[in-house]
């Protein structure tokens, strides 16, 4: 007995979701593990090691599981599909830590559902090992995600347009698997009673404070909205770019879900996308607030008849709300910044400072340009200039912030913005070699890299310089 089951997803909100077992892996094995989340999370885990082939797999159960698929809705790339839901995972159930914290335990890639619709429900190694990988670093990095317990190969041939590749399923450990899509699912069928049994779920599972306040569901919306911005703020910081910010994948928790096609910008361009199916830049780097926004404007829309009786009164009551988001979310960018560029206080400035900055680092690299820039808060300009194919705007901009730092002591202020900056983001030339390796049977690349990503602020030389020149431009492709 090792997880602690208490599965009130199924107890409470019939209608949501559609009970069944994953797939038995025919030959699985246990590929990664992550010990250290299973300690923090008050597992056994060697238990975890011994049963976790099978139980990660889907070919055994342990004891408690109750196998279900979510259902849910959601605009994709902004077209809505009113069913989409689990078509690839199942939850295995809720368990319990020591510390009272529950926790979805998810499958990802364990076999066909009935919302499978004309996808196999597996998945293939190296999008799994992706999401290992880039949630890990997330965690590392001090960003809200879902965590990544384990990937088993199932011994199972998945075919892919490149061909037959590896079967593998990820063991997901989230706050929860609601979405704005598991909103929109019961509102797009006009089903308003299992409408506010979801809302009132949410609230007791994510915002308990809320319940029983004069407006739960408005104070609901407006938490979710907090919660939203920080993390999109947080993403924005670091130059990570999701992908695929569809409302079916936004957590209410605020924690990053679904890792797909997502990576991070290297060279500073605001346009910069990865995904392949992205055509139209819709996901790229600096358009994700503004998705945000839209996807936070879709929440609302499902909430309306929970927000007020009168629908006028709910649509001003929203729009209120949605006409605030752009603030918020400025105010959270600049907090971010402000944590990046070592400076403690707020300026009526700091705006004007962060915008030319971005203005002046075009095509340098995002990460190394902060990293750096903690050397240059005294005289030494070196290391950074580097890094620009012409120092010029920058130049010009060094004085204006070591004049906002004012008399900071130097040393001080560049280890406050080296614990922010990081030195080490998962680089892309080194997440397809490790993944390439990985599917050729070498996991020591996988291994490597992710222990350097999981120690992100320490300088790790080979991790941390950008791919070599003929390496680019970078596609990703979704987890399919
Ligand atoms: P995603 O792009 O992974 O967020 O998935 C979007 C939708 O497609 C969800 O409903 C998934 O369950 C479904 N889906 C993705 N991949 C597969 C697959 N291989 N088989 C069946 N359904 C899938
Ligand atoms: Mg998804």
């Amino acid at each position: 007995m090792s997880f602690r089951f208490d599965n009130s997803w199924l107890r409470d909100l019939d209608g949501s979701f559609l009970r069944l077992a994953p797939d038995a892996a025919p030959a699985p094995q246990l590929l990664v593990f992550n010990r250290p989340l299973a300690q923090e999370l008050g597992l056994d885990p060697a238990v975890l090691e011994a049963e976790g082939a099978g139980w990660f797999s889907g070919a055994a159960l342990p004891e408690g599981a109750e196998p279900a698929a979510l259902a849910y809705a959601g605009h994709q790339f902004g077209g809505f599909s009113p069913v989409l839901g689990d078509g690839r995972a199942h939850l295995l159930g809720e368990f319990l830590t020591p510390d009272g914290w529950r926790f979805d335990l998810q499958l990802k890639g364990s076999g066909r559902t009935p919302f499978s619709r004309g996808g196999d429900g597996k998945a293939a190694l190296g999008p799994m090992l992706r999401e290992y990988l880039i949630s890990e670093a997330m965690a590392a990095l001090g960003v809200p995600t879902t965590r990544s317990l384990a990937v088993v190969t199932t011994g199972e041939a998945v075919r892919r347009e490149d061909g037959a590749l590896p079967g593998a399923v990820l063991a997901r450990v989230a706050a929860s698997h609601i979405r704005v899509g598991s909103f929109q699912f019961h509102a797009a069928r006009g089903d308003a009673p299992r409408l506010k049994a979801l809302a009132d779920y949410a609230i007791a599972r994510h915002y308990p404070d809320l319940a029983g306040t004069p407006q739960p569901y408005l104070a609901f919306f407006d938490a979710v909205t907090a919660r939203q911005v920080d993390l999109i703020a947080r993403w924005m910081g670091l130059g990570f770019v999701h992908g695929v910010m569809n409302t079916d994948n936004m957590a209410i928790s605020g924690e990053t879900i679904d890792y797909g096609p997502c990576a991070f910008m290297e060279d500073y361009a605001p346009g910069t996308v990865f995904s392949s199916i992205d055509r139209q830049g819709r996901y790229a780097w600096a358009n994700q607030p503004l998705i945000l926004a839209w996807n936070l404007a879709r929440l609302a829309e499902a909430l309306l008849g929970l927000f007020d009786a009168d629908p006028e009164r709910a649509v001003d009551l929203a729009n209120t709300r949605l006409e605030a988001i752009a603030g918020a979310y400025r105010a959270a960018w600049l907090a971010v910044m402000r944590g990046k560029l070592g400076l403690a206080a707020e300026a009526p400035e700091d705006g004007a400072l962060v915008d030319d900055l971005l203005a002046a680092m075009q095509g340098a690299d995002w990460t190394l340009v902060f990293h750096r820039l903690s050397g240059a808060v005294a005289a030494d300009t070196a290391a950074l200039r580097a890094l620009f194919p012409d120092f010029a705007a920058m130049q010009a901009w060094l004085p204006r912030w070591r004049a906002r730092l004012g008399a900071c002591a130097p040393e001080a202020v560049a280890a406050q913005m080296r614990a922010v900056n990081p030195a080490v983001i998962p680089r892309n030339h080194r997440v397809e070699e490790a993944l390439a390796a990985a599917g050729a049977g070498d996991m020591a690349p996988f291994q490597a890299l992710l222990a350097a990503v999981q120690a992100p602020f320490r300088e790790d030389e080979a991790y941390m310089l950008p791919a070599p020149s003929g390496f680019g431009p970078y596609v990703t492709f979704c987890g399919t």
